[in-house]
């Protein structure tokens, strides 16, 4: 069965940076499991896994702009020390959900000077290329119930 429209798709997945460094793998866990077509993973992935079939092995290089978009400067910001009310000790590494005029926002606390505290909201691989090595293990149909919630039920899915 071939990847299209709303199929059912696991794969294993090693992301490299341009540098040859290891950024994420699905090694030694259970395959990303996503619906295809759902806007589940990044647009250059999904692109270049249509048409393809159980036990594929591919290379996809993803540009910025088809993955994480580029580095948005304006979503670096600083903000005072009181908006992290309730938070004991800020530190940089740290990540909060921040609430902006586009929604729900996750931020990463980048740097901390005094009562002043630097936070960024840029996706941690926003601007880079990324590589990915993609073997598929498995391709399934959708349940309708699937479709209808645009993402996957069961294993490697939503319990719900
Ligand atoms: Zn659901």
């Amino acid at each position: 069965m071939q990847i299209a429209q709303n199929s059912v798709v696991a794969f294993h997945y090693t992301l490299t940076n341009d540098a040859g460094e290891v950024l994420d793998s699905s090694e030694g866990r259970d395959p990303l499991t996503y619906l295809h077509g759902a806007g589940n993973i990044i647009p250059g992935l999904e692109k270049e896994l249509e048409g393809r079939a159980a036990g594929d092995t591919l290379n996809v290089a993803v540009s910025p702009e088809e993955g994480y978009g580029e580095v948005q400067p304006q979503l670096v910001q600083e903000v005072p020390r009181d908006a992290f009310q309730g938070v004991e000790a800020v530190e940089p590494g740290m990540q909060f959900q921040a609430q902006t005029q586009g929604g729900p926002l996750m931020v990463t606390v980048t740097k901390v000077e005094g009562d002043t505290v630097t936070v960024d909201g840029n996706h941690p691989l926003a601007g880079q290329k990324l590589n990915f090595d993609v073997k598929i293990e498995e391709v399934r149909e959708a349940s309708q119930e699937e479709i209808e919630h645009g993402h996957v039920h069961g294993a490697g899915g939503v319990e719900h």
